[in-house]
């Protein structure tokens, strides 16, 4: 009998009804360990009405209560942190350190939520005009919506919704159906560190679920983390019903290496960046442009490390890198690698066709290394998401900030050089929304923003950080006159107020 993943809705398990349900799969042995049930609309809306009824207590509920409910749930993280990543490993199939790595980093932003009471301080001018006061402050703005991806099943859910109910709003999360185990353990430790039934719900689903939540008259506000085309979706229809929305989107993060670069420090960073977690990160290394007569140098030493990495289940200490998610999703990379020669590209490593004895059944492939590819090429111009890394040839430095300028996408990049005015200019030049200078995975720290530009996010607020906070609250504007008793009355004045 596999198990079956529930919603988590009113601080409970709450059995679906529907017959429409998923598979979630281990991805190393290729075998269904669970059954994921799909939300109804009926039970979307339960999950949101919730919600709603909590944000009328939770709203108002002091800051100190709010922040000791998060230093709990920080402290029961950090207990739990083996437990989640094995969880997070057993329905995505990445490394345990990997995943001990995804649990730290959600882990960053919870830490920014208990330091909540600093960012909701507000302003206060005092005698703006005679005994006039104005004071500004942020307020929350109600239910709020999460729509998570399959390739950070516990992190980007912690990204958003420990500082969304910091800020004093109630959630409904909306994960992956692939890998969906692992919200309901946090949902459970939420509730163990005391935070209130309703506070945090999750609903396991798919399409039906994800278009009522965009639609429902009592959500404020939706973000999303995924592909592309969702995430413009998701932004159109969101923003159509009046919902305040940011919407994260997928990527082709270039490394800018220059002939002066360290080669082996950026052949390490390629190859980490390019292959770790199978190259499914939205901030993976997935075209590196090689600048001036270094690229045949780069390569090899590209080739060599590469060459080296041990593919193996998640859960064996010596795996580097695991399975992919799907076999329909390894079979998709697959393609890119077998149609590259076609389309002009150097095929120095071919992944496909690699299985790992014992574990034939599992997603399994190899590491592919493309050089001389060509930016008309497929496997340059779509989002691969897998372990399969391009290298561009170029002359000059403005050649390859005209590459990757040219790109569709935004999200993060990366220059090598020991030239301090040459990463200057790049920082400066480029258009992304994070970028590493000698650092090939520029994913911000917790208490500063994370997000892409171009079609690598929809909205304009970038998740977490000071941004985070913004997107979770709205402003409000008091002004305030106590007149002293001894004041002549105004009178009437039909004028603009004037401040004097
Ligand atoms: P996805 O877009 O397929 O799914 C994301 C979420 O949207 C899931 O919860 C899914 O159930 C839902 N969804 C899927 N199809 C839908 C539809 N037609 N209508 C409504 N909802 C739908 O993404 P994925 O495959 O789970 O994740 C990988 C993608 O996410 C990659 O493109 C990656 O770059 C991107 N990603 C981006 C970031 C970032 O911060 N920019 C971070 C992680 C992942």
């Amino acid at each position: 009998m596999t198990k079956t993943v529930h919603h988590w809705i009113g601080g409970k398990t709450v059995e679906g009804t529907s017959d429409a349900h998923g598979s979630v799969t281990d991805p190393a042995t290729g075998e269904v360990t669970a059954r994921v049930a799909f939300a109804t609309v009926d039970e979307v809306d339960a999950a949101v009405a919730a919600a709603r009824d909590a944000f009328a207590t939770w709203g108002t509920t002091s800051l100190s209560r709010r922040t000791a409910i998060l230093f709990r749930f920080r402290a029961l993280l950090d207990a739990h942190r083996d437990e989640i990543a094995e969880l997070i490993t057993a329905e995505h199939g990445k490394v345990h350190a990997d995943a001990l790595g995804e649990v730290a980093r959600g882990m960053e932003v919870v830490e920014l939520a208990c330091g909540i009471t600093t960012q909701l301080k507000g302003e206060l001018s005092t005698e703006v005009a005679g005994r006039v006061d104005v004071a500004s402050i942020r307020q929350p703005l109600g239910v709020v919506v999460g729509i998570t991806p399959f390739n950070f099943p516990g992190m980007v859910p912690l990204w958003m919704f420990p500082l969304a109910v910091a800020c004093g709003n109630t959630f409904v999360l909306k994960p992956s159906e692939k890998d969906p185990s692992v919200t309901l353990r946090i949902a459970e430790l939420a509730a163990e560190a005391g935070l209130p039934d309703g506070v945090f719900n999750v609903v396991q689903g798919d399409k039906v679920a994800v278009d009522r939540l965009l639609e429902h008259p009592d959500v404020a506000a939706v973000s999303f983390v995924g592909s592309t085309p969702i995430a413009r979706y998701v932004h159109a229809t969101a923003t159509a019903h009046g919902k305040r929305v940011q919407a994260l989107g997928g990527a082709k993060n270039h490394m800018l290496v220059l002939p002066d670069a360290d080669l082996d420090a950026a052949a390490d960073a390629a190859v980490s960046a390019a292959y770790g977690s199978a190259g499914e990160r939205c901030m993976a290394i997935s075209a590196v442009v090689a600048v001036g007569a270094i690229g045949d140098e780069l390569v090899a030493r590209i080739k060599e490390r590469a060459e080296k990495i041990t593919i193996g289940p998640g859960h064996d200490p010596a795996s580097e890198m695991g399975p992919l998610i799907t076999a329909a999703h390894r079979d998709k990379v697959a393609s890119y690698v077998n149609g590259a020669a076609a389309q002009g590209a150097e095929v120095v490593l071919d992944g496909t066709g690699f299985t790992v004895p014992g574990h034939e059944d599992g997603h399994w492939i190899g590491i592919s290394l493309l050089d001389r590819v060509s930016v008309t090429s497929d496997a340059y111009r779509e989002e691969i998401f897998g372990p399969v890394l391009c290298v561009l040839r170029v002359d000059t430095y403005e050649e390859g900030i005209a590459l990757i300028n040219a790109s569709p996408y935004g999200n993060g990049t990366a220059v090598f050089t020991r030239d301090g005015g040459a990463a200057r200019r790049f920082q400066l030049e480029v258009q992304a929304g994070m970028v590493g200078v000698n650092v090939p995975i520029p994913v911000p720290v917790g208490y500063h923003s994370f997000g892409g530009w171009k079609d690598s996010l929809f909205g304009d607020h970038h998740i977490y950080g000071n941004d985070g906070v913004h997107f979770y609250t709205r402003g409000k504007v008091v002004t305030t006159r106590w007149p002293d008793p001894a004041d002549a009355p105004a009178g009437v004045d039909l004028g603009f107020p004037r401040n004097h």
